[in-house]
This record gives C-alpha cells, sequence and structure tokens, in this order.
C-alpha cells in the first residue's frame, strides 16, 4: 500500500498535521497506537464526572489555537486571570493587576507581594510581551529559577505564588526550566484566559479529528519501525509513501528515529474527588503557597465548566508533582482537610491518574525544527516550549514539508 503522507501518531500534532494535509487535496493515512486518538487530550467519563487525563487547560491567547481551534464549538469555561494562595495557615488571593487594577491594594494589604515585586513583573511583563514570539523564543537562556533570583521578588512572592505557580506549569518544583519558557507564560496569560471546554480536554483533538474524512485515521495501530519514507506496523504491514511524519512524544519520537534517548520525560499524577459543595467557591486555581504538598495546585473543574460534574456535585482536581510521588491519596486527603476542613473527609475519591509522560524534558525549551538532516519530518511538543501551541505550530510546519516533498517527488517523477 502507499499514498503521500503516513502520520505516525494521533495526539493533537499528528491530528493537525494530518487535516492540513487533508486540507491541501493529499492522501494521507495517520496511525495511533492506542484505541483512540488524543494522545495526552484525553478525558474520561467515570460515574458521570469528566476526568482528563491530568489537570491542564487551553490557553485561549495561543496563536495557533486561535488559527487552528473553532474555540466557540468548544464552549469555553474560563478561569478568573489569577491564583487563591494559602498562606499562614490561610487564604490570599492574587488577580492579574493588570486585568484587575483594583486587586492590587488588597493584595499588598494582604501580604502577598510588595509594591516592588509588582514592579518587577510588570519588567517581565514587558520584556515577554515584546517583538515576535518566535524571537521571544529564540533570544539566549538561563533557568527560570535565576531569572527569578536576578530580577529579586522577595522571598515571600516567590514561594507563595511565583514557585507554585510556575511549578504547576513547568510540571517541576526546581523551575531549572529555560526562561523561555517562563515569557512565553506570562505574554499568553497576558492576553488569554485558561480555560477548559465543555466535553472536556479531549473535545480539542475530537474537533480536528473530526475534519478527517473515514479511512485516514487507523487507531490501535502502533508503529514498530520508520523510515522517511515507508512505516512498518506491529502486525507486520508495511506501507510506504512520499513522505513520513513522525508526530509522537519527545522519547518514543527518538527511538523510531534511531536517535540516542532524551531526558526523561516529566510525569504527573492528578486526584479526583466528587464533593457535594465546591470548596473554593469561585473559578480560581487554587496554589500550595506554603510548600507542604504534596498537593501543587488544586481547582474545581465544574466550577469553570459546569459538565465536568453530574447536576448536584462537585468534581475536584489536586495534582502532585514527581517530587512528592511516594504520597498516598490519604497523604493528599489530609492535606485538603487542613484546607477545606472536615468536608473533605466526605468527599468520594474517584480516581487517581498517572501520567507518566505529561511534558517532555525540554530544560532549555529550545526551538527546534520539523526536517532533520537524515530527511525525518517530525511534529510534536517536544520541538519547543512543551504546549499545544508548539504542538500545533509544528504541525503546520510539518504538514508544509511533507507537502514539499511529495510535489518535488511527483514532478522529479
Ligand atoms: C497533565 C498535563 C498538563 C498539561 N498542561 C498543559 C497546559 O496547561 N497547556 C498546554 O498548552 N499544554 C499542556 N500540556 C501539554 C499538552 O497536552 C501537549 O503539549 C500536547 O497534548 C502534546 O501533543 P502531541 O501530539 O505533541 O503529543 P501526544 O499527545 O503525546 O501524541 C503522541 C501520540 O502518539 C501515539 N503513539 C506513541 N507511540 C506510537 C507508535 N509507535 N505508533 C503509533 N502511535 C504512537 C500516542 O499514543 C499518542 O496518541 C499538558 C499535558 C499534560 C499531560
Amino acid at each position: 500500500m502507499s499514498c503521500d503522507v503516513l502520520v505516525v501518531g494521533g495526539g493533537i500534532a499528528g491530528l493537525a498535521c494530518a487535516r492540513h494535509l487533508v486540507r491541501d487535496g493529499l492522501d494521507v493515512k495517520l496511525f495511533e497506537a492506542d484505541e483512540r486518538v488524543g494522545g495526552r487530550l484525553k478525558t474520561d467519563l467515570v460515574d458521570g464526572f469528566r476526568l482528563d487525563r491530568g489537570f491542564q487547560v487551553l490557553i485561549t491567547s495561543y496563536p495557533e489555537v486561535r488559527d487552528s481551534l473553532d474555540l466557540d464549538a468548544l464552549q469555553l469555561g474560563r478561569f478568573i486571570p489569577g491564583a487563591r494562595c494559602r498562606v499562614d495557615g490561610g487564604w490570599r488571593d492574587v488577580r492579574d493587576p493588570w486585568r484587575d487594577p483594583l486587586s492590587i491594594p488588597r493584595s499588598l494589604l494582604r501580604g502577598v507581594g510588595s509594591w516592588s515585586d509588582y514592579a518587577k513583573l510588570a519588567t517581565l511583563r514587558r520584556k515577554a510581551r515584546a517583538g515576535t514570539l518566535d524571537d521571544l523564543l529564540a533570544a539566549p537562556a538561563k533557568s527560570t529559577a535565576e531569572r527569578l533570583r536576578e530580577a529579586g521578588f522577595s522571598e515571600r512572592m516567590l514561594h507563595t505564588f511565583l514557585e507554585p505557580w510556575l511549578s504547576g506549569i513547568f510540571l517541576e518544583s526546581d523551575l531549572a526550566t529555560s526562561d523561555r519558557f517562563l515569557f512565553f507564560v506570562l505574554r499568553m496569560f497576558a492576553d488569554g484566559h485558561a480555560a477548559l471546554p465543555h466535553d472536556g480536554m479531549e473535545a480539542i483533538a475530537t474537533q480536528v479529528a473530526a475534519e478527517l474524512p473515514p479511512g485516514v485515521v487507523h487507531t490501535r495501530a502502533r508503529v514498530r519501525s520508520a523510515t522517511p519514507t515507508s512505516v512498518t506496523l506491529e502486525n507486520g504491514e508495511s506501507m510506504s509513501a512520499r513522505a513520513v511524519v513522525v508526530a509522537l512524544e519527545g522519547g518514543a519520537a527518538a527511538r523510531l528515529q534511531g536517535l540516542a534517548p532524551t531526558p526523561p520525560p516529566r510525569p504527573v499524577r492528578a486526584v479526583y474527588y466528587a464533593a457535594e459543595r465546591d470548596p473554593v467557591g469561585a473559578p480560581l486555581l487554587v496554589l500550595d503557597g506554603e510548600g507542604r504538598g504534596p498537593v501543587n495546585h488544586l481547582a474545581v473543574p465544574s466550577t469553570v465548566q459546569p459538565s465536568y460534574a453530574p447536576a448536584g456535585a462537585h468534581l475536584v482536581s489536586a495534582t502532585v508533582l514527581a517530587k512528592h510521588a511516594d504520597a498516598t491519596q490519604a497523604d493528599v486527603r489530609a492535606q485538603l482537610a487542613t484546607w477545606f476542613g472536615s468536608d473533605v473527609s466526605g468527599w468520594k475519591h474517584l480516581a487517581t491518574v498517572d501520567v507518566p509522560v505529561a511534558l517532555p524534558a525540554a530544560v532549555d525549551a529550545t526551538p527546534r525544527p520539523v526536517e532533520t538532516p537524515d530527511g525525518w519530518i517530525v511534529a510534536g511538543d517536544h520541538l519547543g516550549v512543551p504546549s499545544l501551541q508548539t504542538a500545533l505550530a509544528t504541525a503546520r510546519a510539518a504538514a508544509a514539508c511533507a507537502k514539499r516533498r511529495v510535489t518535488q517527488t511527483a514532478s522529479a517523477a
């Protein structure tokens, strides 16, 4: 069997790449190892609750999200920009001071940060918003921890808000991640909202997949080996094409291309509970500003998007980072009881979802080209700042590259 382009991997990068190629009239086949497409964008229905495979959000300001997705059709529910921080046994809200300037005196009075912290944040934010996104991501980098130290934030601002907030995005606690990721986040959060689709994060992948005609997507079809012009499935079936796009997570992509192993990816754990009452009372992200753990951050997705829970119930999502990998569900519940009191003992534990490959290590987050010197075409979030933006942007670039190959080989034939 042969066709124009074979796409390996049915995460958002592979699906978006296939959709670009199909829109250009090419003959495409996509192979996905799992029983359904979506990759890391999966949502499971458990007792009427929508459980994403790890808490994550769609940031509405990602340029590729705006260009590639029909946001209205996703019926997004939005978080309030900012966070609620656990500090000194109580709660402090940090609102985005640029969108909610009236919150500044409250935040100052209640001791999350000083004027000087806000001025430092403004300096970083200005840098993040200057120039193009490509310029920002190509600038020389240092670790986020170093950048924040150099900026001179107060210990309180660091521990209460910046560290837990950024750890929750990078999925690592040392903030060893490149400050390219920091600036990317500051730029995107300056203009966009963190949101959840009505049908869960998987709806993003479903929307893209819906445009692929029957016969393009093959699930339960694990690719065993590949070359830049052919793939062989685990069942022994082989196919050739004018181009192959490898749209896998970084480690699997390296294995398929016969490259050296990549640094270990970042895992994460989501612990889900059903609660009768919303313990937060606002569509806000909750941060462990005391650094005790095991929970780094918590959200009540059903407050943002009521479809995440059946009527009369709420979904609580607590995220545990690798640093606390040994923590049990009982440890999580015990911490949450100190936050929300005796109600927590009545919460029903719905599931603990371990995601071994949540984000690539990508410590330096250097943008990499989709075409390699060996002739491979690749797409996926491991090629830059790990995010839906990178997955979708590399999908677009990989599709353009594959289309060029198809045209060149057709005219040479
Ligand atoms: C808990 C969590 C939180 C996150 N938070 C955010 C966030 O807030 N904002 C954000 O922008 N991003 C976030 N992300 C990252 C975002 O989900 C990813 O960047 C994006 O989904 C990656 O898409 P991908 O297509 O590159 O890779 P994947 O989704 O990993 O797709 C790869 C696909 O390849 C398949 N596959 C693997 N091996 C084979 C094989 N041999 N043959 C065939 N198929 C194969 C896999 O089954 C998978 O479907 C988060 C991710 C997680 C897990």
